[in-house]
């Protein structure tokens, strides 16, 4: 009997993890994880009974089938979130949806742009500065906040297919998204505090090269977030520029994520989201009971906020609900800056004009031993999710399977 094939697996987060899972049945798997734990982007911390902290992924955004059928398989419970959206304005919170004149017409513009345009060269076309400042002010502030992505990179096409997306029922899932990443690491080959560093190989044969050791393998699957490659932080002997090359043409952002735990709840309880202009735009409670607020901070606004971040978070919420001395009220605060987060250093993916063909390019395997996968790589409905990362995975475990 011919020896079972190994592959390596670089990168514990959800795409690593499922595919971990799909391949064992069929290879002899190690999965080589840079940080002290897996998870990755999804990662829950606990730092009291009780209480939870979702650093990374929080929301399953609609009925999403991979992520679903995993809980229901592991026996995990989730729920639907509840709660009303608000806005922010003039110090005065107004229960209503944001609007946007001429939001229509403007779905009307993006459905007829070329593939290759950018949102602000729709907007320059279309809405002048001069003319059109609330528009513009209200998309920018839309596409840094969700997509993480600015205007002069994103793709008018990307926006216009989530834009245009049926938004089913958004969940949570109870104890936070580690009890997922703890059902899919089960059994699996784990080694954690190793970044990998440079990758040596030829047909069917590997070997990676970390801080302090070295792996060989038949075949590598690799699962890092795109910045990753877009940096070369994993260094290929034979180099693959085609593929540097595609990894660039994908959009990459950053956010910061609060979670402020106060003593009591000086809000009322039927708020679900806050959007405002503050420094710290968005925020949202957690279940009805819970202490939380949590506050996102996403895209370039991110990138340049990188000091006094406590501050900045309580004097938002200070002006949104009116409360000079909101400090004084703050128990503990849990702040994540994806930007500096170890082997990360950002938050999700967005599309640039020629991200489709890149994704084609970075999802064909090379000489069927060097594979990629992970949520940047993603093509479909749910980009930039936890179950574009369960999704892909999946997809290039099937793709290595067969060879
Ligand atoms: C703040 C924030 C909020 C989010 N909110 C949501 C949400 O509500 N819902 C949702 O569905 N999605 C959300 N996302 C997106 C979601 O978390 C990601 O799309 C998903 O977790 C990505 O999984 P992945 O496996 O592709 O990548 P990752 O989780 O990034 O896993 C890649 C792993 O590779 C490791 N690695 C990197 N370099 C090396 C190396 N050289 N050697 C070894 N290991 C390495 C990293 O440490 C990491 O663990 C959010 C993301 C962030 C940052």
């Amino acid at each position: 009997m011919s020896a079972q094939k190994e592959i390596i697996i670089i990168g514990a987060g959800a795409a690593g993890l499922i595919a971990a899972k799909e391949l064992s049945a069929q290879y002899k798997v190690t999965v080589l994880e840079a940080r002290p734990e897996a998870g990755g982007r999804t990662t829950t911390q606990y730092p009291a009974p009780g209480v939870h902290i979702e650093t990374g992924a929080e929301f399953i955004h609609g009925e999403l089938p991979i992520t679903l059928s995993l809980l229901k398989e592991a026996g995990i419970p989730y729920h639907p979130i509840n709660g009303e959206m608000y806005l922010s304005e003039n110090g005065e919170l107004k229960q209503e949806e944001a609007w946007i004149e001429d939001w229509d017409q403007l779905l009307d513009h993006m459905s007829k742009a070329p593939e290759t345009s950018t949102m602000l060269q729709l907007l320059d076309q279309y809405y002048p500065a001069d003319q059109f400042a609330a528009l513009r002010n209200h998309v920018q502030g839309y596409v840094q906040g969700y997509d993480l992505a600015p205007l002069d990179k994103v793709s008018v096409k990307y926006l216009y297919d989530e834009w245009t997306l049926e938004q089913g029922t958004n969940y949570r899932i109870e104890n936070g998204y580690t009890s997922l990443i703890n059902y899919l690491s089960k059994g699996i080959n784990l080694i954690t505090n190793q970044t990998v560093q440079s990758i040596t190989w030829a047909k069917d044969q590997v070997t990676l090269t970390t801080q302090d050791r070295s792996y060989t393998a038949n075949k590598v699957l690799i699962t890092v977030p795109v910045n990753i490659l877009q940096n070369e932080s994993i260094q290929f002997s034979p180099s693959l520029p085609a593929y540097t090359a595609a990894a660039r043409q994908i959009g990459w952002g950053t956010v910061i994520k609060f979670n402020l735990l106060f003593k009591q709840a000086f809000w009322k309880r039927d708020i679900g989201f806050v959007l405002s202009d503050e420094t710290v735009p968005v925020w949202w409670t957690q279940s009805a009971d819970s202490l939380i607020l949590t506050g996102w901070l996403g895209g370039p606004d991110a990138e340049g906020l990188q000091k006094d971040l406590l501050e900045k978070a309580l004097s938002s919420l200070a002006n949104i609900f009116n409360i000079p001395n909101i400090s004084d009220l703050l128990d503990q605060s849990f702040i994540h800056n994806w930007s500096t987060a170890q082997a990360i250093h950002g938050g999700y993916s967005y599309g640039m004009p020629f991200s489709e063909q890149a994704k084609a390019v970075l999802t064909t395997p090379v000489a069927d031993t060097i594979y990629f996968a992970g949520e940047a790589l993603y093509t479909g409905d749910s980009p930039g999710t936890v179950e574009a990362a369960l999704h892909n995975g999946k997809e290039m475990a099937r793709k290595i399977g067969a060879n």
